[in-house]
């Protein structure tokens, strides 16, 4: 076991929506840790909990019962606007179907992160700088020769490596990945994922990824599966 303490964790978490009168136990009791730099996949069927988990995870919404921990701290309790902000200085979120705005070029979808972050003074001071990184991001990304498409000009693998800019460029502490491959073709998808491990080796961001699609899962450093509202691991394999 590795001596790095966990950087984010969830402890003994149960999440129990409520769905017209009836209860639906999702999680039953997770306990899940995440070091600093750690590539880390959940694996599970459609309707195991997996964006349930990460949902909780990236403080998007609140375990029923147990706690969601940052570098040892509580962080599920604290007042919305607490966790609003540390969500966006923590996490970078992509999803399956990327969440790109439409009317905007790749640029601007990697800009507006910060331009919603910032007072529009403190954005207006900062953006040559901002346009500097979001064209750094962008070109770590293998897109810089989108900058001006819009979404409905990129291919699927295309609007999904500017979303992960997109998630990068406010530089969170880790990436937070719902199906990255899933609407894509397999070669497609081999590429997102290449591209995830080469930030983590490179940039040691730290990622954790969910997918139902076990070669994709098997890419990870570490793989755990969520099956009936618990987590089992898996393997530690050589990333
Ligand atoms: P997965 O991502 O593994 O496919 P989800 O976490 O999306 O699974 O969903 C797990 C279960 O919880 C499913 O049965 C789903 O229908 C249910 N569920 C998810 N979100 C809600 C919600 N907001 N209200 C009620 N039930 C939900
Ligand atoms: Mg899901």
């Amino acid at each position: 076991m590795s001596q790095i303490p966990p950087y984010l964790s969830a402890i003994a978490v149960e999440k129990i929506y409520l769905k017209s009168q009836h209860k639906i136990p999702v999680l039953r009791g997770v306990d899940f840790h995440i070091r600093r730099g750690e590539l880390v996949s959940i694996i599970g069927q459609s309707g195991s909990g997996k964006s349930t988990l990460l949902h909780l995870m990236g403080l998007l919404d609140k375990p029923t019962i147990g706690e969601i921990h940052i570098e040892g701290q509580r962080v599920d309790d604290l007042p919305a606007a607490t966790r609003d902000e540390l969500r966006n200085r923590v996490f970078g979120f992509i999803f399956q179907f990327y969440h790109l705005l439409p009317e905007l070029s790749v640029l601007e979808n990697v800009l507006a992160p910060l331009m919603i972050r910032d007072s529009t003074l403190t954005y207006w001071r900062n953006r040559h700088e901002y346009e500097t990184r979001a064209r750094e991001m962008i070109d770590k990304v293998g897109l810089s020769h989108r900058l001006k498409h819009r979404p409905s000009e990129l291919s699927g693998g295309e609007m999904q490596r500017a979303a992960i800019a997109r998630a990068l460029v406010a530089e969170p502490s880790i990436l937070l990945a719902d199906e990255p491959t899933g609407n894509l073709d397999a070669q497609t998808g081999r590429g997102i994922i290449d591209l995830l491990k080469k930030l983590n080796a490179e940039q040691k961001l730290t990622v954790v990824m969910v997918t139902h699609d076990e070669s994709i899962a098997a890419q990870a450093g570490r793989i755990v599966r969520l099956a009936n509202g618990r987590l089992q691991r898996l393997e530690e394999a050589a990333a």
